[in-house]
């Protein structure tokens, strides 16, 4: 027994009991303070990022509905922000043992431009901020322009080398306007159009949201339709023209007519398919298909026309090009100059030597390369000198108002001559009126595309052309005149 258990000799048996109860008592308190201690410890570890420090998204959702409560009833407008590091901090997180220390300082920046209200998300490079209530967006704007401002700013020596900057995404809401997910969700998509399109801080918006949300459903609805065996797509085909009107090629373009949406035009949805890397299905499919067309035709028709299929830029890049060409082109037993492939000069200039070694490597095969949209990219003409192509699709942009603007006619001429002195083809694309023909037949324009001679048309359509004998009515027309 302790001596703090022996009984004080003048006390009554209750005052005995009392004070042991107090001493327990006091024990016990002393306990649970240590065991609060020891929680609340945990809890901050628990809540905190361990590399910034931060509290976590966990914690942010606490606080995004203390915040709502404290404004509910009021009418100010509430400002929530995804801020994300540019491109320029993964290498330096992929290449230095510091990324780590960087992070950190950032998020010490975010605290000092905005305070306390700084959450990591569940990526490492990624913060949630809390901005409460703003006057209006511009205030809201000014604030995440600091931010980006102060991450941006170069860090102090010894690692002065060092600067990344940031996208910030800004939802603005009043009380009870949305759910805490969908707000968050708008801030997202408001940050996806901040890194798409370099603008550093970009607020929500209700048409962004809506492009956002067509841009999911045909992101969904092509990979169904693939999935479903590609019965929703078709090829169309439009008639390259020579000098003399006859029909010595064609352009395979793609048609998807979508259940629920209709028919929904390439712009639309190549892109979306060349982010997502449904390309890859598409690609093969139509480069298939086409040719399967073209056998057939040839078959049919005796005729030796070509035809031209366009490359996404990651399909040139996908490393099974080559074979998978060259298998379509074995399997159906056609030789490679029934094949051409349009590519953009941007897909070119990305890489000049490596696209030039697959070029040659394609062109290995007999199989002939165009650049499509000639002149509104940025070519080097000192490359172009080198590039293994065949053909300059002259931009439709400089056809279409050649006859107002002489600049463009100036343009084409160069082009065409341009082409001549590589003793290449100069194709324009995109002619819809005689005058236009004109011109460019004058000019010594190899061959044209166009309205003014056929729209891309369904492959039975075509046949009609191939079975008067390769000529469309233009030309009979022209030559009548
Ligand atoms: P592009 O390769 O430059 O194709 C020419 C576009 O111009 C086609 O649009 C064609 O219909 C249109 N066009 C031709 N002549 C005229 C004319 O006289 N007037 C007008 N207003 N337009 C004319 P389309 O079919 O909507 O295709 C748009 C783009 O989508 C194509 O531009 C190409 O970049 C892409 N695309 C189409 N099919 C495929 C495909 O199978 N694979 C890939 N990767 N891209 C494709
Ligand atoms: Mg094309
Ligand atoms: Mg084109």
């Amino acid at each position: 027994m302790s001596t703090h258990d022996q009984a004080d000799p003048g006390s009554t048996p209750e005052a005995h009991q009392l004070s042991v109860l107090e001493r327990e008592n006091q024990t016990l308190r002393s306990e649970i303070e240590e065991l609060t201690a020891n929680r609340n410890e945990l809890l901050a570890v628990i809540n905190q990022d361990p590399h910034t420090g931060l509290p976590i998204r966990r914690v942010f959702d606490r606080d995004f509905r203390t915040v709502s409560e404290d404004h509910a009833h009021h009418n100010d407008l509430l400002a929530v922000a995804v801020v994300r590091l540019d491109r320029r901090y993964d290498r330096i997180k992929n290449s230095r043992d510091r990324g780590k220390v960087f992070l950190f300082r950032t998020a010490a920046r975010m605290r000092e431009t905005i305070g306390e209200r700084v959450y990591q998300s569940d990526r490492i490079d990624e913060f949630l901020l809390l901005m409460g209530a703003t006057k209006n967006e511009r205030r809201a704007r000014s604030t995440a322009e600091a931010i980006v401002r102060e991450v941006s700013m170069p860090h102090e020596p010894p690692a002065k080398d060092v600067a990344f900057g940031c996208s910030v995404g800004i939802c603005l809401y009043k009380d009870g306007d949305a759910q805490r997910e969908e707000i968050l969700g708008n801030a997202y998509i408001a940050l996806d159009e901040s890194e798409a399109t370099g603008r550093p801080v970009v607020v929500y918006n209700e048409e962004m949201g809506r492009r956002y949300h067509e841009k999911e459903t045909i992101e969904k609805e092509l990979r169904r339709a693939i999935q479903d065996g590609f019965d929703e797509f078709s090829i169309v085909y439009q008639p390259f023209v020579d000098r003399d009107g006859r029909i010595h090629g064609c352009e395979a373009l793609i048609r998807w007519n979508n259940r629920i949406l209709g028919p929904i035009p390439p712009g639309r949805f190549i892109g979306v398919a060349e982010e997502n890397g449904d390309i890859r299905f598409i690609g093969q499919w139509t480069l298939y298909n086409a040719c399967r067309q073209l056998r057939d035709w040839r078959e049919a028709y005796g005729t030796s026309m070509y035809v031209s299929v366009n490359l996404s830029p990651s399909q040139f890049k996908q490393t099974d090009l080559v074979e998978r060409i060259s298998g379509i082109l074995g399997a159906l037993k056609l030789p490679g100059d029934a094949l051409k492939l349009e590519i953009t000069e941007g897909v070119v200039m990305e890489d000049p030597e490596d696209a030039i070694t697959k070029m040659e490597e394609i062109r290995s095969h007999g199989v002939r390369i165009s650049i499509d949209d000639f002149g509104i990219g940025y070519s080097s003409l000192n490359y172009l000198r080198r590039l293994p192509i065949n053909t300059l699709k002259i931009d439709k942009s400089f056809i279409d108002d050649l006859s107002a603007n002489t600049n463009n006619r100036e343009i084409v001429k160069a082009i065409i001559s341009m082409a001549r002195g590589l003793k290449i083809e100069a194709l324009a694309e995109g002619v819809e009126t005689l005058e236009q023909l004109e011109f460019l037949l004058a000019e010594e324009c190899n061959s044209i595309q166009g309205y003014l001679f056929s729209p891309p048309v369904a492959a039975d359509e075509f046949s009609a052309f191939l079975k008067a004998g390769g000529v469309v009515a233009c030309c009979r027309d022209m030559s009548a005149s």
